[in-house]
């Protein structure tokens, strides 16, 4: 059924954004037991390496950078305000796609503003879109035992119905597969669906899989991956909760690895999100599914699952059909 809501929805198209992940910071002040990125090395990286990297993101094609970091004590507002404008400056058609609902309420804490004021600024400098991550499992005692310092369901629905009340579109996701059952699944979905029902601004729904060898959760309560089953049931409970409101399901082949990823787009997923060029959070939670994925490799694996390969820019207008090589 889910399958069929998939074609229903946006036929037998494929898409994928060639993008470039950007990380600026690990150090975090919040300690969720799902994260084995935060705090590893310790670096911040200053505005000018953020921007030299968009400008070569730009150069090698990239049409998004996705700018996103720990919650550093010693960053203000100021800061992500840089980030956006030299990157603006440096890569001037790139689309950036920055800053999860918990770091703009990090930028509005440690400022003391209101997360309003934070994100007009922010659209200001440039911001084209965000990502709508720090979702987790959107039922606060699930936040609880998991991510305890994290904003709670409330405010996450709060900042991202402001971000689209202000014309900043975001993404959706959940991190599946952390102690939460289906109730809970299914609760957050719900949730989903009736904001895109009242705003419209999601430009897609994104289900991460938990990767769990290096995580605190898997060390301490031993919460293990979910696995293929679920995985791919899950893509296609979305599929079934937000047809017709989010058109877009995406895979994410980073989490699932190729083989699943494939099959998910036979289970609701017409999505495989971005080519990334450097990915951290997943390969440094135990992930082996490499950092990076050529649009090539992209499309050949929408060739082998029998669909239409298509390059999108950030909000899902197509680019270009990506014909085979050989
Ligand atoms: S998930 Fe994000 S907020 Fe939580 S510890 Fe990791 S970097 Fe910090």
């Amino acid at each position: 059924m889910a399958d069929a809501l998939r074609a229903e929805a946006v036929g037998d198209d494929v898409t994928f954004v060639v993008n470039r992940n950007i990380n600026f910071t690990d150090v975090c002040i919040n300690t969720c037991l799902f994260c084995a990125f935060a705090n590893r090395e310790g670096y911040l990286s200053s505005v000018e390496d953020v921007a030299e990297e968009a400008r070569c993101a730009a150069r090698d094609g990239a049409t998004e950078v996705c700018i996103q970091g720990g919650l550093h004590p010693d960053l203000f507002l100021e800061y992500y305000v840089a980030i956006v404008r030299a990157v603006r400056k440096a890569a001037p058609n790139i689309h950036i796609h920055a800053f999860s609902p918990q770091e703009v309420v990090h930028a509005a804490r440690q400022t003391g503003e209101d997360v309003e004021a934070v994100l007009k600024e922010l659209q200001r400098a440039g911001l084209g879109s965000m990502p709508g991550t720090a979702a987790e499992v959107l039922v606060d005692y699930v936040r609880k035992e998991v991510c305890p310092e994290k904003l709670g369901t409330a405010e996450w629905l709060n900042v991202v119905r402001s971000a689209h009340e202000q014309g900043i579109p975001t993404t959706c996701t959940m991190l599946y597969g952390i102690g939460e059952g289906w109730d809970e699944r299914l609760e957050h979905l719900y949730l989903l669906r009736d904001l895109q029902e009242e705003t419209g601004g999601f430009t897609e729904f994104v289900p991460l899989s938990f990767i769990s060898p290096n995580t605190p959760l898997f060390r301490e309560r031993g919460i293990k991956s979910p696995g293929t089953a679920a995985d791919l049931l899950m893509v296609a409970a979305a599929r079934l909760v937000l047809h017709p409101l989010i058109p877009n399901i995406q895979v994410s082949w980073v989490k699932l690895g190729r083989g699943t990823a494939a099959k998910a787009l036979d289970w609701g997923g017409n999505d495989l999100g971005g080519t990334l060029g450097a990915e951290n959070i997943t390969r440094l939670a135990g992930g082996r599914n490499g950092q990076a994925m050529s649009a090539e490799s992209l499309a050949a694996l929408a060739r082998e699952a029998g669909r239409r390969p298509i390059r999108r820019d950030t909000l899902y207008r197509h680019l270009s059909v990506v014909e085979s090589s050989s």
